[in-house]
């Protein structure tokens, strides 16, 4: 009977055993990192080519790394619409110009729904006169998204009445003021500030005051046309730009609002309380440019309103 030769197995040599370790490495932290790691490059013609694409490519896309590898133009096809314009733009940018590329897009996954996604790349030294290679990642960045919307929400908005607040309509007033310049056209500015509000506090408690505050800015975005702009301006002060408007249309919007507010029962807590309200308005003049002076004219003919009487409207 023939017995197998019983030589002892020969160690590896030492340098395969390091390239072994560093495969292992390699592949300990390419399925590891939370990450989407990939390589490409960009072939003469400037279509994109995966080299290699990390497993973590299923988790984050639903979409296995192969195919990818197979075909790079599944990822462009899933990067949303409204992003894919700058995507494309940012990544030729970046081949021409740059040894880097980042950009954050949303990408729309095969199962549905939306992620954010951040795509980090680098320039490989070239190699000869072979197309450079892209080194990269993906990370999922749907929350970092999410807190930023909102901290931006918070800071342009009112918290009590969810109104933007004076940064917001500084913002919108000021390319109103612009666009007015290229297209002449008619808007009107309207301040509107609450009668005798310190006594509805003084009266009612803050807690039906902050209540009334909410109730009213809702009662004056009901009367407001979408394109129709709303802020509040401060305590019980309320700014609203209304563009494309002739000054009679303003004034009989402000008259609406003004007699809406008078005629409104407002009941906090079996509380019946109510309110009227003064409000100036102000036309764009073609002289116009800075929004603090529209305000400052809007401002006099409120103070007007208040000298006649309260729950008027006064034009200036
Ligand atoms: P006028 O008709 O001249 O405008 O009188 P007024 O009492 O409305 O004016 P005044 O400026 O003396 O008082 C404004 C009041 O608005 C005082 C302030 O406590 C109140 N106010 C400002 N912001 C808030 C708020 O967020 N919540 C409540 N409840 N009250 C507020
Ligand atoms: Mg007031
Ligand atoms: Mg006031």
């Amino acid at each position: 009977m023939n017995k197998a030769p019983n030589h002892p197995p020969t160690p590896p040599d030492e340098s395969l055993r390091e390239l072994q370790a560093k495969a292992d490495r390699f592949d300990r932290f390419t399925s590891n990192v939370p990450a989407m790691l990939y390589d490409y490059i960009i072939d003469p013609q400037g279509v994109s080519h995966c080299l290699y694409c990390s497993a973590y490519s299923l988790e984050l896309l639903g979409v296995p790394p192969a195919e990818f590898v197979e075909d790079m133009s599944k990822f462009w096809d899933m990067v949303h619409s409204e992003d894919l314009p700058d995507f494309q733009r940012a990544d030729q940018e970046a081949n021409r110009e740059s040894d880097l590329f980042l950009m954050d897009v949303r990408a729309i996954l095969p199962c549905g729904g939306e992620k954010w996604i951040r795509i980090s790349s680098k320039r490989n030294p070239p190699v000869g006169d072979q197309p450079a290679i892209w080194s990269g990642y993906m990370i999922d960045i749907s929350d970092t998204k999410k807190l930023e919307r909102m901290l931006q929400e918070q800071a342009s908005h009112d918290f009590l009445t969810g109104l933007g607040n004076r940064h917001y309509f500084h913002r919108y007033f000021q390319s109103e003021l612009m666009r007015k310049e290229r297209y002449p056209s008619h808007s009107v500015v309207l301040l509107l500030d609450l009668d005798h509000f310190k006594a509805i506090n003084d009266h009612f408690g803050h807690d039906a005051g902050d209540y009334v505050l909410k109730a009213v800015s809702e009662l004056v975005r009901e009367q407001l046309r979408a394109i129709d702009i709303v802020a509040r301006w401060g305590g019980e002060e309320f700014c609203i730009l209304l563009p494309e408007t002739a000054q009679a249309a303003a004034r009989a919007v402000a008259e609406r609002i003004r007699a809406t507010v008078e005629q409104h029962q407002f009941n906090y807590q079996g509380l019946r309380i109510r309110v009227s309200t003064s409000i100036g308005m102000t036309a764009l003049t073609a002289r116009d440019e800075r929004v603090e002076e529209v305000v400052r004219r809007a401002d006099q003919a409120l103070y007007q309103a208040k000298r006649d009487g309260r729950n008027r409207v006064a034009c200036c």
